[in-house]
């Protein structure tokens, strides 16, 4: 993995893939400076408002302004290529092109179609087959784990899982997600990704292990985690939880993207 300061670049993938997750450095949204972030933070306590979009913000869902994120967008390597999904935090898994953009996965074998997921906490799934022939990425919340997307997601590779490469990005980390009981219990048989806070008698779940075991119980063999924080390295991402924790009312998102050279 390498980082450059506007992206990250997973090197598990074949040469003939492009793959990469943005990060919040740069961009114009907010007008990103230190003095209007300053600006921004003393407004947000002063009023329990306003919002954390600055950077480089490619989420054109959350109240930022539409000519910031167009502009952010089209820095992205291969932008034009990019497919938009309309993610609802459900298991649904579309073909591109695709006439429906609702859903939280996309499949891509075809060179002028590039498969995107955004995120501020939720886990970004990126997938290959070992060939580069077929890519995908998947949107991995709670939500999305718990109803198997990443299964649906492997289900459309005509290669087998133990052919697939997958990169699990920057995702709120096991010690910085607090949940309470019902939502812990629900992955309480994932070993290694529910604990309790001794001190609070609070849950901590570990996402990205989450999405770790099911590939790996998939038979994928070949994962790369990224060990990246959305919210221990805010300076780097977004995080809704941490927008949330500041009193913000909105905040960005990062995009990971996949498709062919
Ligand atoms: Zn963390």
């Amino acid at each position: 993995m390498s980082l450059s300061e506007r992206f990250i670049t997973p090197e598990c993938f074949p040469d003939n893939v492009v793959a990469y997750t943005s990060t919040r450095c740069s961009g114009v949204s907010g007008k990103a400076t230190v003095e209007s972030n300053a600006l921004v933070n003393s407004i947000a306590q002063e009023n329990d408002s306003g919002n954390d979009y600055v950077g480089f913000n490619i989420g054109a869902h959350v109240g930022d302004d539409i000519k910031n994120v167009s502009d952010n967008r089209a820095r992205l390597p291969c932008s034009d290529k990019i497919t938009w999904l309309e993610q609802v935090h459900g298991e649904t898994v579309v073909t591109l092109p695709a006439s429906s953009i609702v859903a939280d996965a996309s499949f891509s074998s075809n060179a002028a179609h590039f498969c995107a997921v955004m995120t501020a906490d939720c886990v970004p799934v990126l997938l290959s087959d070992r060939r580069g022939k077929e890519v995908s990425a998947i949107h991995a919340g709670w939500k999305g784990l718990e109803a198997n997307i990443i299964a649906n997601a492997v289900a459309h590779f005509s290669s087998k899982p133990s052919q697939l490469v997958a990169w699990v990005g920057p995702a709120i980390c096991g010690e910085c997600y607090e949940v309470d009981a019902s939502l812990a219990d629900k992955f309480s048989h994932y070993k290694n990704s529910v604990k309790q806070k001794k001190e609070t008698g609070k849950y901590l779940l570990n996402l990205p292990n989450i999405a770790n075991l099911q590939l790996a119980r998939l038979g994928i063999q070949h994962i790369t985690q990224s060990n990246l924080c959305t919210y221990c390295q805010n300076d780097l991402f977004y995080s809704h939880r941490k927008a949330t924790h500041d009193n913000y009312g909105a905040t960005g998102r990062i995009v990971s993207v996949i498709g062919f050279r």
